[in-house]
């Protein structure tokens, strides 16, 4: 993309309406603008990251077995009647009513839905397990909407169930979907730590938020530093091996980690030596839970066992905010001039920075490094700007691409450009060729 022909509205000035970086960062980048209280359009340059994580949470739900589908964002409020959440779930949710006259609901998540679907598609045993899982807008009437898409009222929400015969059936698919979560986040550059949280009425230990660390979040976290230095990598996990599943659920739960909703200071000091506790800030990114029959005995989702009785499915829910990652993203990885954007969900690639535009050997320069990246499928952002090299460099910063090749009439005469990475600024002088190869090896392997 050449800047020149993109939309990036960039602002100077920090908006005074943004109380946390994230939200003030994605305001003077141009991602997003407000519409109203929690409302937020997507510009193009937000819109590609969230594209991209929507794709890494794709991969990585398809991966551990679970099915795409898309079901509607509004809802008739009679399948909330059934399970009796559409008096319970208060003023938080958006209620309409059709021409019809008839109760309808912007959907808030999608048990009642699902669990509709289930019963009207599965009866036998047989077909289980099955995870099903789409990615949809959600409308929930936020008290006080606030720190930008983190907190919004509309907001992107990746929402999977599980069904199964039985419990145990059921915790293994609970392990696949955190096991997966672990894979999700840390492909996006995160650490984010699964945090016991509550199950309510329903019991057991199988609820978990995920926790990204960073001092802006709302929630308190107290937990055991050695569940941050766990790693997955790209490990081969199968997915359909119990005990290899519930092994690695079980690395990575069994560190102390809890918000403040949960926690308890004599328990973490019993089980965390002194120099592991870390009592730090959270914000919450996924949440996964098994709930059992809940939903399918009030809506009679049944299904026939092998001895030929009817029960109720057993069911969980595992959810992931792609909106709020964009957010979440920014809070952990930015300097004082701007984003820095992992590798993994970075919306270009590489930026261009033409120090002379208008010099022909630096536009020819930049041209033919803009066509060599396009042609090894990288996507760059080429500024061709008539502007200051510093309001250029401000810019990319401010943006926060990972790299950043600068081309300028100096350094041609030698037949160098400049290779510049944004973490840490480290700059080494190359041929246009080198470059683009560094970054084809960097991106493409
Ligand atoms: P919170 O405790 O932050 O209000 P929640 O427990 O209501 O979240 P869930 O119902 O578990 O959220 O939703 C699953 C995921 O959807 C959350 O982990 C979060 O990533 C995202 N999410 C929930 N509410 C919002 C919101 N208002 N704005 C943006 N993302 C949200
Ligand atoms: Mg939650």
């Amino acid at each position: 993309m050449r800047l020149s022909r993109y939309l990036l509205p960039i602002l100077k000035e920090t908006p005074s309406e943004a109380s946390i970086v994230s939200h003030q960062l994605m305001l003077r980048a141009g991602m997003i603008k407000q519409e109203a209280a929690g409302l937020y359009a997507w510009l193009p340059f937000g819109y590609k990251v969230l594209r991209r994580i929507e794709q890494i949470v794709h991969e990585e739900q398809q991966r551990a077995g679970a099915l795409p589908m898309l079901m509607p964002t509004i809802q008739p409020a009679e399948l909330w009647r059934e399970s009796g959440r559409y008096d319970a779930y208060g003023p938080e949710m958006l209620r309409v009513r059709d021409r019809h006259e008839r109760d309808m609901l912007y959907g808030p998540t999608n048990e009642e839905m699902i669990t509709d679907i289930f019963r009207k598609t599965v009866t036998s045993y047989r077909d289980l397990p099955k995870i099903l899982y789409h990615i949809q807008w959600k409308f929930r009437d936020e008290i006080r909407p606030r720190f930008g898409v983190m907190r919004a009222r509309e907001f992107l929400m990746k929402d999977a169930y599980s069904f199964d015969l039985t419990k145990e059936d059921a915790i293994h698919s609970y392990n696949r979907m955190l096991v997966s979560y672990i894979r999700t986040f840390e492909r996006m550059g995160l650490t984010a730590v699964p945090m016991r949280a509550d199950t309510g009425p329903i019991g057991g230990d199988h609820s978990h938020e995920f926790l990204v660390l960073a001092e802006t979040g709302e929630s308190e976290v107290f937990l055991d530093r050695a569940v941050t230095e766990l790693n997955l990598g790209d490990a081969d996990i199968d997915f359909d091996d119990q005990a290899h599943v519930a092994g690695i659920v079980e690395k990575w739960t069994s560190p102390y980690a809890r918000t403040d909703e949960t926690h308890d200071q004599s328990v973490f000091e019993a089980e965390t030596p002194e120099e592991r506790r870390l009592t730090a800030r959270g914000i919450e990114v996924g949440h996964i839970f098994y709930f059992g029959t809940k939903y399918s005995e009030p809506l009679k989702a049944m299904v026939t066992g092998p001895d030929g009785g009817s029960t109720p499915v057993e069911m969980g829910s595992y959810g992931i905010g792609p909106s709020r990652l964009v957010g979440a993203i920014i809070e952990a990885c930015h300097d004082e001039a701007g984003i820095i954007w992992p590798e993994a969900v970075t919306p270009f690639h590489a930026g261009i920075v033409n120090l002379k535009q208008g010099d022909s050997k630096a536009d020819a320069a930049c041209e033919t490094i803009y066509t060599a990246l396009r042609k090894a499928g990288l996507d760059p952002l080429y500024d061709d700007r008539e502007e200051r090299a510093g309001a250029k460099f401000a810019s990319m910063d401010l943006i926060g691409l990972p790299w950043r090749v600068t081309v300028g009439p100096r350094g041609l005469k030698n037949g160098v450009v400049e290779l510049t990475e944004r973490r840490g600024g480290a700059s080494e002088e190359m041929t246009p060729e080198e470059a683009v190869a560094r970054l084809s090896s960097v991106y493409l392997n």
